[in-house]
């Protein structure tokens, strides 16, 4: 089967059925859609106003 990389666009042909990172083509662009996926989710869910009094530590 082919597919298309949705993190990074690559076209991927003979892909075997059960191929572990599908739909992306490698280990690495699954794990990067992901960490895009949970940083979009963890901003919209935020509360409003979160951020007004807080301080983050600054450990970077
Ligand atoms: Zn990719």
């Amino acid at each position: 089967m082919k597919i298309r990389c949705p993190s990074c666009r690559r076209e991927l042909k003979n892909v075997p059925a059960d191929f572990p990172h599908r739909p992306f083509c490698s280990n690495r662009c699954k794990m990067a859609d992901l960490a895009n996926w949970l940083d979009e989710n963890y901003r919209i869910t935020r509360p409003i106003g979160f951020d007004d009094d807080f301080e983050p530590p600054l450990t970077h």
